[in-house]
């Protein structure tokens, strides 16, 4: 008899798991069930931190529970490796990027490894390698010949503070995500990714996606953000110009006072060009353009503008209205121009009330005909019947919006159309540490791809780093400088980079052919893999990460690369790690590490707690209390095993008939086989399988209390630690290894097949259900809980009281209410 010692047990059995490459995964047979277990793979900053534990122990739980389960098993991890820090740790301290980047990847590697996860490490990649990311310049290439990927001239957010252009959804309340630093707009050449063609299908195939959190989908449905209405064409009095406004409230036009343009908006120029008003609003341009975009569109920030000094032409009356450049009308919505009604939209209202421009009702509500209140204290946004209107008048607002587009259509100056907040990926960086943009720009030929043969396009080993003005490589003169692909010619590589969102949006398709050197992966060898059956990662990547890699599969589908349209069947977005209140972090002073629990508890003991403290979705509040708790209990188990070891019959003998305490530990044993099952096959709650394997223990322990026990007692008890041996091994799984093998268990316990619960076991479990017949109570019955309705019908039929008033009666309906009544209707 010898204590526990998880230090011991673990290094022995993580060196048996690896001398044996028990987690690596071969091809399927054909017609093998397959389950692919992802987890989303993380940033190599240095150490793994307690929100990784969590994250990859409720994966290992799942994996492992699978591969149990006899399905052939998917489980790797990889390293997001290219991206700024890398990039900051060489302006800060010197550091070379790459030597940064593979020396963390080797420390969180260890530590990984060190929690006993079962990651087939022969399939590890990272992105920053260039087996990898030759497969995101050959995408490029093919979304190049596609138009999908393009070059425009473009105004975009940058970032002072990392000296980067950012994505609209890099953006978070007008300062960058990364930095929290302010963001402000300029002009610049940029690669795009036509995300905006896939818009309405992305939107659509939310409705499949029963298997993500209906958040997720919420916030992916408003960052794609349809809005229907119209454009409608206005031109310019006395100009070749016309802007076109989207509206999603045609049926106000009769009501617009002024258009509104947003400060970028190109026709801003042009209209003063010349005019006495050129100064004053390239004044109040330049003023908008140089704040940050938090400042502009911040809640509250006071609604200003400039009036152009040119007029537009309502086109549905001929009427003229002011032009004026606000500060509240956003280019990346809509047109960038806006018919304002300030009768019906209160932001309009409020300029115009500040401005002096007429406020005028042309919806009225459709029960009412008092008149408008004059002077209009408020906008009244809501839908209703027309007036002022013209031939609309008496229309309800919908019917309106429908004839006023048609007629527009007609007439030739509008349309009903439909518009996205969802804008084209920019996937350009000015920064070292990332994918090279495979193309040449030639003065003859123009934009040359790199030809597949010449691929990857290595990034250089060093370049000038935190230099202020462009992208780091265009520095770099030996890279610059290429002959044409195309005339031979002496030619320009392109020096921006990818933006990092490129290798994570199919990066999961690689694990399953790392070493394909012909193709990114082979179209036969993802297929019975994928789609990813479950993939674990935090919230925060409910739009961006999740949005880009849906995106991604689909013009993977569109290439013949696969024939499925969404990469992951089931989502699952795990809580936060929070201590006194806070999520870890350096700046609170509350982070725990990992090393450290593992090196005073154990891994088991650490995972256990991070799957036991809370449901998996929920934020989790670290206690130290609690890890001593769990580590109690795995003690506890080891302790009663111990008491009875030597005792117990030999591994594969039969349990016989057996009465009074045995019995009840037997029924306890099958209870929690199914609902451990229960809680990790379709639920995902992993906190309660824990508890439910504690509640065995305490049914364990007063028969593994050292004294005399017969042979029924010490045969179920035998049943139990091996039940339990499996159905903790996901969760413990050195621990259970441990136990396994002292149980006499041949192999590995993580090879074992999962247990079945025995139904003859189960039957405790019953319920009494009452029956009425046509409202009155005529009999309970006793079956089992969950029984559907025709087991309860068969029993309501066989009790004599029941059966005697269906005697002769036609059964109308059968209301079935599970575990508590049967009503039957009869005739
Ligand atoms: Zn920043
Ligand atoms: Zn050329």
């Amino acid at each position: 008899m010898r204590g526990y010692d998880p230090r011991e047990i673990e290094a022995r059995w993580q060196t048996r798991w690896e001398q044996e490459r028990v987690f690596e995964t071969a091809d399927p047979a054909p017609d093998e069930a397959t389950y692919y277990c992802l987890e989303m793979l993380p940033y190599p900053s240095g150490k793994i931190h307690m929100g990784h534990v969590r994250n990859y122990s409720i994966g290992d739980v799942v994996a492992r529970y699978q591969r149990m389960r006899g399905k052939r098993v998917m489980h790797v991890m990889g390293w997001d490796s290219f991206g700024m820090p890398a990039e900051n740790a060489a302006i800060d301290r010197g550091a070379d990027p790459g030597e940064w980047t593979r020396s963390n990847i080797a420390t969180m590697r260890a530590q990984f490894q060190r929690l006993g996860f079962s990651y087939d490490w022969s399939r590890e990649i990272a992105t920053c390698e260039p087996e990898f990311y030759h497969w995101n310049q050959w995408f490029f290439l093919r979304m190049l010949e596609k138009g999908i990927a393009y070059r425009a001239k473009r105004l975009l957010n940058w970032c002072d503070r990392c000296a980067t252009v950012l994505a609209n959804e890099q953006v978070v309340s007008g300062r960058c995500w990364r930095c929290d630093g302010p963001v402000r707009r300029r002009e610049f050449q940029q690669w795009f990714l036509r995300t905006t063609d896939y818009a309405a299908e992305l939107l659509d195939d939310i409705e499949r996606l029963d298997g993500w959190p209906d958040r997720v989908r919420t916030m992916q449905r408003n960052w794609i953000g349809r809005s229907s209405g119209a454009e409608v064409r206005f031109d310019v009095d006395d100009s070749d110009l016309s802007i076109d406004v989207f509206t999603t409230r045609i049926d106000t036009i009769f009501g617009a006072t002024y258009m509104a343009l947003a400060a970028e908006h190109p026709a801003v120029k042009p209209l003063v060009a010349d005019s006495e008003k050129q100064d004053e609003v390239n004044a109040f341009v330049d003023a908008q353009l140089a704040k940050n975009l938090e400042d502009r569109f911040a809640e509250g920030v006071e609604k200003i503008g400039v009036f152009t000094g040119r007029y537009a032409i309502n086109p549905f009356n001929g009427e003229k209205i002011p032009i004026w450049v606000a500060n509240f009308v956003l280019m990346d919505v809509g047109t960038g121009a806006i018919m304002s009604v300030p009768a019906h939209d209160q932001r309009d209202f409020d300029f115009a009330t500040e401005y002096g421009l007429e406020i005028r009702p042309v919806i009225r509500p459709a029960d009412s005909d008092a008149p408008d209140p004059q002077p209009p204290t408020a906008a009244t946004p809501d839908y209703g019947v027309l007036h002022g209107s013209a031939e609309y008048d008496g229309l309800e607002s919908a019917e309106a919006c429908r004839r006023m587009a048609a007629d527009a259509e007609v007439r030739g100056y509008g349309r009903a159309t439909t518009t996205y907040r969802l804008k084209d990926w920019g996937v350009s960086r000015q920064r070292y540490w990332g994918t090279p943009i495979p193309v040449i720009h030639c003065e003859d030929c123009g934009t040359v791809g790199v030809p597949d043969g010449q691929l990857p396009v290595l990034l250089p080993d060093k370049a000038p780093l935190g230099e202020p003005g462009g992208s780091p490589l265009s520095m770099v003169e030996e890279f610059v400088h290429v002959d044409c692909p195309k005339c031979g010619k002496p030619a320009r590589r392109e020096t921006d980079t990818m933006d990092t969102f490129v290798d994570s949006s199919w990066y999961y398709f690689r694990y399953l052919d790392p070493n394909n050197a012909e193709r990114p992966f082979g179209t036969d060898i993802q297929a019975p893999w994928m789609p990813v059956d479950l993939y674990i990662g935090g919230i925060e990547h409910a739009t961006m990460h999740l949005i880009y890699t849906r995106f991604w599969t689909k013009v993977m589908r569109d290439l013949g690369l696969v024939d499925f349209d969404e990469p992951v069947t089931r989502l699952f977005t795990q809580g936060m790690v929070i201590k006194d209140g806070f999520k870890m972090s350096k700046s609170k002073g509350n982070v725990v590490d990992p090393d450290d629990m593992v090196e005073r508890y154990g891994a088991d003991t650490t995972r256990l707690f991070c799957l036991f403290a809370a449901p998996p979705e929920r934020d989790l509040d670290w206690s130290e209390q609690g890890v001593e708790g769990c580590a109690r209990f795995l003690n506890r188990v080891w302790r009663l095993y111990d008491r009875v070891a030597d005792r117990l019959p030999a591994h594969g003998t039969e349990v016989p008939e057996v009465a009074g305490e045995a019995f009840a530990l037997r029924r306890k044993t099958h209870h929690t086989i199914r609902r451990v099952t229960e809680d990790i096959g379709a639920r995902l709650h992993l906190n309660t399988a824990v508890s439910a394997v504690m509640e065995l223990t305490n049914t364990i322990a007063p028969l593994a209390d050292g004294s005399d026990r017969n042979a029924g007692e010490l045969a179920a008890l035998r049943e139990a630690f091996e039940a339990l041996a499996k159905i903790l091994s996901p969760f413990a799984p050195h621990f259970c290894e441990e136990l396994w093998s002292r149980l006499g268990g041949a192999g590995f316990v993580l090879q074992c097949a999962w247990p079945e619960a025995d139904g003859a076991l189960l039957i405790e479990d019953n319920v009494t259900l009452v029956v009425q017949v046509n409202g009155k109570l005529r009999a309970r019955v006793e079956l089992p809980r969950d029984s559907d309705e025709d087991s309860a019908l068969a029993a309501a039929r066989g009790d004599a009281n029941v059966a005697a008033h269906l005697e002769g009666a036609t059964l109308r309906r059968v209301i079935h209410v599970p575990n508590k009544l049967l009503n039957l209707v009869v005739q």
